[in-house]
């Protein structure tokens, strides 16, 4: 069976001795994680030399018997700290981020226990204790996880607005193998097509009928509370650091109740996503939609632009949908039942201006007041939403006019067997979802350093032969 990993996340709760072990902890791992920014900071500035993650990592032994607090925490929680700081680094290189920052107690979450050393999770996916033992303590925690297998690794979370603790756990969950190949019984009634949108959340079509779900729109009715309480938290005396101003405890009351407002907001999009696609994810194996790029669709309208309103409020029900969430939400219950959940390209597919039925392609279709479509080839005429779902479900048939010639050509070897098409697709799509952004992880950290020593012996190797024929 092969393995996917999860994340799950349970509270903790901890007693009054393990709390300020706990805050202790966290208090290293900063001051750690701000050292680790000083030194790239001042060798650079100074000395114009880039630090690199693994002398950091080699000067952590010299830094524990400076600070011998240090000794008693797990080595690895320390080295993934540092990974912290290297990432940010790698980012900010890269240009996807600002210059990492000296982090403030407040603003730090926690550390991360990277491989299986240091913690224990006594749970079975439900409740239970985790045991860290750097720490010397066992906390209880409370949570519960649909599925459990083999926790990995281990983030202990602190979230300070709610003064929280949680443990976020990596799982490797066996999920049943996909169900096509040789012997399937996948049939057509189990494909649907889906499209996001903002009218209408979501549009889905399996070949008979049409579902469609109203927008809640979470955000806006909310918004005239969270607004009123956002002046009343605006009129309190906010704190300021620099300057020694304390905040007053009406700011804090204030902001607290900002932020339970935001929560209840974000838990009702939550709860709606999960029953949206837990419904979805029961009732068919092959879920078809199209690859979205929810942060450039959500972009601020261009400074000086006159549609800057219209597009806040296009942003607002895009987030208040969830776009993204609710992909990746539809694609780890599917594939938990065996199913798969496939991406279309959309720039190659074009299922918002391809007719349904002769597959002409109409450019001004693209215009999303364009609310409902006729063909002009064949006069089919429905919906915007309606056709592009259409589409979509045509592709993943293989019976989409003016794009099938194009798909069979990358047919692999069932032939063209309709009941097994979906590997012909997993080809198209498995080309186009990989996204690079990756800046290094721990786990690929660990390869490289393997790497580099087999390099180390091989140079060696090749060093010696020549001397030895040499002195031969
Ligand atoms: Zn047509």
């Amino acid at each position: 069976m092969p393995t996917v990993v999860r994340r799950y996340t349970f509270r903790l709760y901890p007693n009054k001795s393990q709390m300020s072990k706990l805050f202790e902890a966290r208090r290293l791992h900063c001051y750690l994680y701000n050292a680790a920014i000083s030194q790239r900071k001042t060798d650079y500035q100074y000395f114009s030399k880039s630090v690199t993650y693994l002398q950091q990592q080699n000067a952590l032994p010299a830094f524990k018997e400076c600070w011998p607090e240090y000794k008693e925490l797990n080595s690895q929680t320390l080295q993934a700290t540092l990974k912290r700081v290297d990432l940010s680094y790698n980012r900010f290189i890269k240009g996807l981020s600002q210059k990492p920052k000296f982090k403030s107690i407040r603003n730090y979450s926690g550390w991360t226990y990277p491989g299986y050393s240091g913690w224990n999770a006594l749970t079975q996916g439900k409740h239970g204790q985790v045991r860290l033992r750097d720490l010397g303590i066992t906390i209880r925690m409370r949570g519960q996880a649909k599925q459990w297998g083999t926790p990995t690794t281990l983030t202990i979370i602190y979230k300070p607005y709610l003064n929280q603790w949680f443990a976020s756990f990596t799982v490797n969950v066996e999920v049943p193998n996909r169900k096509f190949g040789s012997d399937s019984d996948l049939k057509y009634e189990s494909i649907l097509s889906i499209d996001l949108g903002t009218e209408t959340a979501l549009t889905a079509y399996n070949g008979q009928e049409f579902l469609e779900i109203e927008n809640q729109r979470f955000t806006r009715e909310a918004e005239k509370k969270i607004k009123s309480a956002s002046k009343k938290l605006r009129r309190k005396r906010c704190p300021n650091y620099k300057e020694k101003i304390k905040a007053s405890q009406r700011w804090k009351k204030a902001r607290k109740q900002v932020s339970l407002l935001q929560r209840k907001v974000a838990e009702q999009r939550k709860n709606w996503q999960h029953h949206v696609t837990t419904d979805i994810s029961r009732r068919y194996d092959i879920v078809v939609t199209e690859k979205l790029e929810t942060k450039k669709m959500t972009r601020k309208a261009k400074p000086g632009s006159k549609r800057k309103r219209q597009k806040a409020g296009l942003n607002k029900s895009i987030l208040d949908v969830g776009f993204g969430t609710l992909n990746k939400m539809i694609t780890y219950k599917v594939e938990a039942k065996g199913g798969l959940a496939l991406f279309l390209p959309t720039r190659k597919i074009k299922p918002s201006q391809r007719c349904p039925k002769c597959g002409t392609v109409h450019k001004d279709w693209a215009d999303l007041s364009n609310r409902y479509h006729v063909c002009r080839n064949c006069n089919f005429e429905n919906g915007r939403d309606k056709s592009s779902v259409m589409v979509m479900y045509n592709v993943a048939c293989q019976k989409q006019p003016g794009l099938g010639t194009r798909l069979e050509s990358k047919t692999c070897s069932c032939g063209g067997n309709l009941r097994e098409l979906p590997c012909s697709i997993v080809d198209l799509i498995s080309s186009t979802s990989k996204t690079g952004k990756h800046t290094g992880s721990m786990k690929q950290l660990g390869e490289m350093k393997r790497q580099k020593s087999q390099q180390h012996k091989k140079s060696l190797g090749h060093l010696e032969t020549p001397t030895s024929q040499k002195l031969g």
